[in-house]
């Protein structure tokens, strides 16, 4: 195999802070082993050979939605809908079960779901159980928001005085408005979404930062998303990592536009995120369950130093075609990543190593 030659310029530049749009316009046309090389070294800068993992639970409370999202095949596909004492079922079993330290609570939009019933979700699980709850996207807090008629701050506090510990910074798709416009036109826009985060971050309530891509998006697009994450991360120091969620294209309205990113365009994602953020934002995880195990792998020589989490439960990828499974116990991640060749560690939600 060729091997890539780490871009010196490119490298300092990125340690320093100062990538901009044109270096990483001009990024697209380098040779490829290079980029990951450059990349891969940035990674090991940063971050060194520690590759991380959570252990934790997925928990979707309801698959019914009003929203409209052209990429979702998750919306009504089941029409079941989580009472509290399931939830706590289910938190029980990840906490017995695998010693989760986290779950990621995600539902559809419901027009009768304000405010107290996402404030009673987290009051519920905090009283019974010692673990992080990562929980909401910033469109559920829109929402629930705009349901129960409050402003978005008044919501976040109330959220966090409940004992919701951090938020996925998911429903961010493409932060772009045009492309928006097509894939999810209901949606939160770009500068609403980033009001949210920004406001969560002041609040004391930490989120990741997703995007993805592979349907009807540009590079510069892309480009634009990841430069407006910096951005906020600049302004915060709110986000925990990055999540590219390549675009899972099986039964959704996009499936004709769009058979989604090549496995080499995924990688080429992780090392531009890499090169982009510097030591602005050191973690970027490869999701296991969009790439697929292998090409997970792959990733953690692109730039990425994360697996992500056990999950236990997945509905929203699987509906969407995703063949990874729903499981993976700490024990197989932790041979993934020495498979890889690097040195597993479970960490929490907050990227403190637990071992
Ligand atoms: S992505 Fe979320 S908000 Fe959009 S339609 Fe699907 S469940 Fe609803």
């Amino acid at each position: 195999m060729e091997k890539g030659i780490v871009l010196n310029d490119i490298y300092e530049r990125s340690l320093a802070g100062k990538i901009t749009k044109k270096d990483a316009a001009g990024l697209l046309k380098a040779n490829v082993y290079d980029l990951f090389a450059t990349a891969d070294r940035l990674r090991q800068e940063i971050v060194g050979d520690t590759v991380t993992y959570v252990v934790n639970r997925n928990i979707n409370f309801t698959d019914r939605c009003i929203g409209t999202c052209r990429f979702c095949s998750f919306r009504n596909s089941v029409g079941f809908q989580l009472t509290i004492p399931q939830i706590l079922r289910k938190v029980g079993e990840a906490k017995e079960k695998i010693g989760a330290t986290e779950v990621c609570i995600q539902g559809g939009l419901q027009p009768d779901m304000g405010l107290p019933d996402y404030v009673a979700m987290i009051r519920a699980i905090k009283a019974k159980y010692d673990i992080h709850t990562h929980a909401f996207s910033p469109m559920e807090v829109y929402h629930m928001s705009q349901v129960s008629g409050v402003p978005v701050e008044e919501s976040l506090r109330q959220l966090k005085a409940a004992g919701l510990d951090s938020m996925p910074g998911t429903a961010a798709e493409i932060l772009v408005d045009r492309v928006r416009a097509q894939i999810c036109p209901d949606k939160l826009t770009t500068a609403e979404w980033v009001d949210v985060v920004t406001k969560a971050h002041r609040a004391g309530i930490p989120t990741t930062a997703t995007i993805m891509y592979g349907h009807v998006e540009s590079w510069k697009d892309r480009l634009d998303h990841l430069f407006l994450i910096r951005d906020i991360q600049r302004k915060t120091g709110g986000i925990t990592e990055l999540v590219p969620l390549t675009f899972m294209y099986q039964n959704n309205a996009l499936t004709k536009k769009s058979m989604g990113a090549s496995g080499l365009d995924d990688m080429r994602m992780y090392a531009i995120a890499r090169v982009i953020f510097g030591r602005d934002l050191p973690n970027v995880q490869a999701s296991w369950v969009k790439l697929g195990v292998k090409l997970a792998q792959v990733a953690l020589w692109c730039g990425a130093n994360d697996v992500g989490g056990t999950i236990m439960e997945e509905n929203i990828s699987k509906s969407a075609g995703a063949k990874s499974g729903e499981y993976m116990s700490p024990q197989a991640l932790r041979t993934i990543i020495k498979a890889a060749g690097r040195v597993p560690h479970q960490r929490n939600t907050l990227y403190q190593l637990i071992d």
